[in-house]
């Protein structure tokens, strides 16, 4: 083990020295990559220096998500304290499911969800527990919302035709849970924006009207806490009078920014949170541990045992229940997500938590007054969201984040709002500072004047 601490030690070290001259990872393409990259497995072993040498340029050559150049999705970054307790998570090696596999680790998991119970002003009716990523937590959510209206579901199956709403900007996870969960693509329902990207309540209501003539079932209502293009949040007390007029199940998708929770100043976004049946966010987004970290946390952990215990002699030999974490989880093996982000707590404290989310929207306002501030820019989203999103000189956004990408300057994804395609600047990375997004546009200007073809590449389009 020692031997093996010792590489891990080296290639890290490398690997940050690089990053510190290359932010991005050179782009090579696929067939050029993976000729020069020998991943092929074979029967006979290779030498430890074959072996050191094979590993060294898998992690030089990978996507560097860490860096000050990396806007391409919703993490980013590198939080020392977070990753101190992954790498522990692994040498331990516990299954999160019984107190008998896991001891303490169940306290840590069980303290991260108390505490952001108490935040949200949840007592001791209120539980949770963490699955593979907020896709994951929303299905749990779909899955608890069908069996509290249908508590024989999960034995018989289907009765009804039930439904779910959630707006036409909320993320692709629902569609996909509702095939999962039986409920069926078809029968999610997309409710309309407003012009921020906010659920429409009005049609909202209409389509419940409409619904129930129809003899649906109307079981769920998904709201998304910082929508995944424009980083958007959807009015939660509103919605919560509709939910209760039709009987639904109200969850809040926070994976990308439900961690305004831990700030003062911005819980606002999420005002009536406390109102709601099901709450999820991703640790692993706007707090910066490393993937994968989704809370989910629920009103009533009643729902938590109806949809998801099952009893297993072979597992649950002892301890009472509270603490076989098993019992209300989505999996069996269950890795210990709930390390890394103890650890960052426990260190920086609900303070720092909050100074990590107001870093990222202080980061985002710089971004917007320097979009704002010049004519070559129009400005696509909206004040209070870490999502600024823009065009550059009319250049053509797919082009121009592909160009970025293959000449290795930046990586930036784009994304569309009302039939407009823009570049989607994530400012999630707290670990940045206003230089290092005023360099981003910086990088960018010379980048397209070095390319002056971009240019007539918008031209081109508009002829
Ligand atoms: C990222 C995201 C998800 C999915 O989370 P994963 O951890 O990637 O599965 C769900 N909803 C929203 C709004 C997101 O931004």
């Amino acid at each position: 083990m020692q031997n093996t601490l010792k590489l891990f030690e080296q290639i890290v070290k490398d690997l940050l020295e690089d990053e510190e001259r290359n932010p991005v990872a050179e782009y090579v393409p696929e067939d050029e990559l993976f000729e020069r990259l020998d991943l092929r497995l074979k029967r006979d072993p290779i030498s430890e220096e074959e072996f050191e040498s094979v590993l060294r340029e898998l992690v030089m050559t990978t996507p560097r998500t860490a860096t000050n150049a990396f806007f391409n999705q919703l993490f980013g970054g590198r939080n020392e304290k977070a990753i101190l307790g992954d790498l522990l998570a692994v040498v331990l090696n516990n299954s999160m499911y019984t107190y008998k596999a896991a001891g303490p680790q169940v306290g840590v998991e069980k303290s991260i969800l108390r505490e952001v119970c108490n935040l949200i002003g949840w007592g001791e009716k209120a539980d949770g527990t963490l699955a593979p990523g907020g896709s994951m937590t929303n299905l749990m959510s779909m899955l608890m919302a069908r069996d509290a209206k249908d508590p024989n579901y999960r034995f018989k199956g289907a009765s009804s035709r039930m439904t779910i709403y959630t707006s036409a900007d909320s993320h692709y996870s629902i569609p996909k849970n509702a095939a999962f969960s039986g409920i069926g693509r078809d029968n999610v329902r997309y409710v309309p924006t407003d012009n921020y990207g906010k659920i429409n309540l009005a049609a909202l209501e209409n389509m419940l009207d409409d619904d129930v003539q129809n003899s649906y079932n109307p079981v769920l209502l998904n709201l998304t806490a910082g929508t995944t293009v424009l980083g958007a949040f959807d009015p939660i007390a509103q919605a919560r009078i509709i939910t209760d007029r039709f009987k639904m199940w109200l969850h809040v998708d926070g994976a990308y920014c439900g961690s305004v929770l831990f700030s003062q100043q911005y819980k606002r976004l999420i005002a009536g949170i406390e109102l709601v049946d099901s709450f999820s966010f991703n640790a692993h987004k706007m707090i910066g541990t490393p993937l994968s970290c989704s809370v989910i946390v629920v009103k009533d952990k009643k729902y938590l045992h109806d949809s998801f215990s099952n009893d297993a002699n072979y597992l649950y030999q002892t301890a009472h229940d509270d603490f076989n974490l098993g019992k209300t989880s989505l999996q069996c093996g269950r890795r210990n997500d709930a390390l890394k982000f103890w650890t960052l707590w426990k260190s920086v404290g609900t303070k720092g938590l909050e100074k990590i989310v107001d870093h990222q929207f202080y980061l985002a306002d710089i971004a917007r007054r320097y979009v704002r501030a010049s004519d070559d820019y129009t400005l696509y989203s909206f004040d209070d969201s870490i999502s600024v999103c823009f065009n550059y000189k009319g250049i053509p956004t797919r082009t121009l984040c592909t160009a970025l990408y293959e000449e290795s300057e930046l990586l930036v994804g784009y994304g569309s709002f009302n039939g407009e395609e823009f570049v989607r600047l994530v400012t999630i990375n707290a670990q940045n500072d206003k230089e290092d997004i005023i360099n981003f546009f910086q990088k960018l200007e010379a980048f397209v004047a070095d390319y002056p073809e971009l240019l007539e590449t918008h031209k081109e389009l508009n002829a």
